[in-house]
């Protein structure tokens, strides 16, 4: 598999340093998200594709920094086709046409085939590629290295998934894992296993708050994150809604409207 990597030129608090995309070249030119069509990414995969045809898109999830560059690469790319799990509320934003994938699918790309495993959590439509030739994994945004990933519930996150998603791919034991913020990640299970940790002690931490009488979000928020710069608030409190939401699945807490009470 022959990967290049193509920096998305958009940083930013929550991109990171900016999107990473992935050209696979070989006789199916395929570039994993379509960055956002920054000027600087479009030159990169012109000359990454040296003369050859992209032939697809493959877009993770329809979060705009990974599909509003569609409509550019589109423009400079003739015939190339895109294609994603479908998310009818978002997908039409975009203004290119979407062939649907699904979980299971074998896609010829590069001169390999990637398989679709649908990763739900952060996005309902979010997907993993796996080349299992290589075992490289390309991870989207359910991992960052040395980070954590917002899970928006109240904008088609989901904690519940999420967790059953990291533990797939603890299953399917990828040897790398190439995400679309970040660096590379050598050792998927460690990582993993932290991430599901993490998890685990912010589930503890938002019980602790609802047993010390915390209701909303918004107070669990200022009780577990205290010192949080405001830019950063809308991003815990849709975590704090994730936990609460997973809890609620789980059947150990009620909501009535904002209030949130423990399950005795
Ligand atoms: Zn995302």
């Amino acid at each position: 598999m022959d990967v290049t990597l193509l920096p998305g030129f958009n940083p930013g608090p929550f991109t990171g340093a900016g999107n990473n995309t992935y050209l696979l070249t070989g006789s199916h030119p395929t570039l994993i998200d379509a960055g956002t069509g920054e000027s600087r990414h479009l030159v990169a995969l012109d000359e990454a594709l040296a003369g050859a045809r992209l032939e697809q898109v493959l877009v993770t999830h329809a979060h705009s920094d990974h599909a509003k560059g569609s409509l550019a690469v589109a423009a400079q790319s003739p015939g190339v086709v895109f294609r994603k799990v479908p998310w009818p509320e978002l997908d039409g934003r975009y203004g290119v046409s979407w062939q649907p994938i699904a979980d299971g699918d074998e896609i010829e790309a590069g001169d390999g085939r990637l398989r679709v495993l649908h990763t739900p959590g952060h996005a309902p439509d979010h997907v993993c590629l796996y080349d299992e030739p290589t075992g490289t994994l390309f991870v989207a945004d359910l991992v960052v290295l040395g980070s954590s990933v917002v899970i928006p519930a109240s904008r088609g996150g989901s904690l519940t998934d999420y967790l059953r998603s990291l533990r797939r791919i603890l299953e399917l034991a990828p040897a790398r894992m190439l995400p679309a913020h970040g660096e590379p990640i050598d050792d998927p299970r460690a990582v993993l296993l932290e991430y599901l940790e993490h998890r685990q002690r912010r589930e503890e931490q938002v019980l602790t708050a609802l047993e010390a009488g915390a209701r909303t979000a918004d107070t669990i928020v200022t009780r577990i994150y205290p010192q949080l710069a405001t830019s950063l608030l809308d991003a815990a409190r849709e975590n704090v809604l994730a936990h609460l939401c997973k809890l609620r699945d789980d059947g150990r807490v009620t909501s009535d409207k904002e209030a949130w009470e423990l399950v005795r």
